[in-house]
């Protein structure tokens, strides 16, 4: 499987903003790009220059991939799939990459990246209505039920994880119950349910072009 080689925390201080895909550490002053804000490189900090818009657009592109941590190919495919489905595209491209069981591992807080989550889904430590999936980009739909493996609930990392669960933190396309680290997915999120950093338009723009 293809993989990428990138240190995480240069990708956020290329796109000039905190992109939280190390867990834990993006909380911290140890985040390199609160210590270091400017772009990577021998240069160091020098002012960045003035993008254009093909430039903008490639670069709220990049955003969401990284968030996502999906890789280029995989992306183009989504994007493709939300423009031939009915709908606004922005809206599809959204939900397709909401409804991952990836990100709905994050969303319910089980995991503290996506990068983690997927690692729990590969591991098959995750089942969707009751059998194992441990296919990260599994999409979810309406009337699914997401629940940890029983056997995995006393281990170390999912008797830690469910201490910092909170039903009021996930967004309300998922009902949550946190004492059984289980959710079901009531909806499917749209733009209003998602805190997104990235502008989808320019995306939209980006792959029109
Ligand atoms: Fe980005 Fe997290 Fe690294 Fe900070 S610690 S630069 S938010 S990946």
């Amino acid at each position: 499987m293809a993989r990428k080689i990138d240190p995480k925390c240069a990708r956020c201080r290329r796109e000039g903003e905190k992109l939280f895909l190390k867990g834990e550490r993006c909380y911290t002053p140890k985040c390199a790009f609160t210590r270091r804000s400017y772009v990577p490189g021998q240069h160091g900090p020098t002012a960045r220059r003035r993008q254009s818009e093909f430039g903008l657009q490639l670069q709220e592109k990049q955003k969401a991939r990284h968030e996502y941590d999906i890789l280029e190919g995989q992306f183009r495919l989504y994007f493709e799939k939300a423009q031939k489905s009915a709908g606004v595209t922005g809206e599809q491209l959204l939900q397709l990459l909401e409804t991952r069981l990836d990100n709905v591992i994050y969303r319910m807080q089980l995991a503290k990246s996506r990068r983690l989550a997927r690692q729990l889904v590969g591991h098959g430590h995750i089942l969707v209505n009751g059998s194992r999936v441990s296919v990260p980009s599994f999409s979810v739909k309406v009337g699914d039920e997401i629940s940890v493996l029983e056997s995995m609930h006393d281990s170390a990392y999912f008797s830690e994880a469910k201490k910092g669960v909170q039903a009021k933190l996930v967004p309300q396309w998922l009902e949550l119950t946190p004492a059984s680290m289980s959710a079901k997915v009531i909806a499917l999120p749209t733009t209003k349910d998602v805190e997104l950093n990235v502008a989808l338009p320019q995306i939209i723009e980006f792959y029109s072009r």
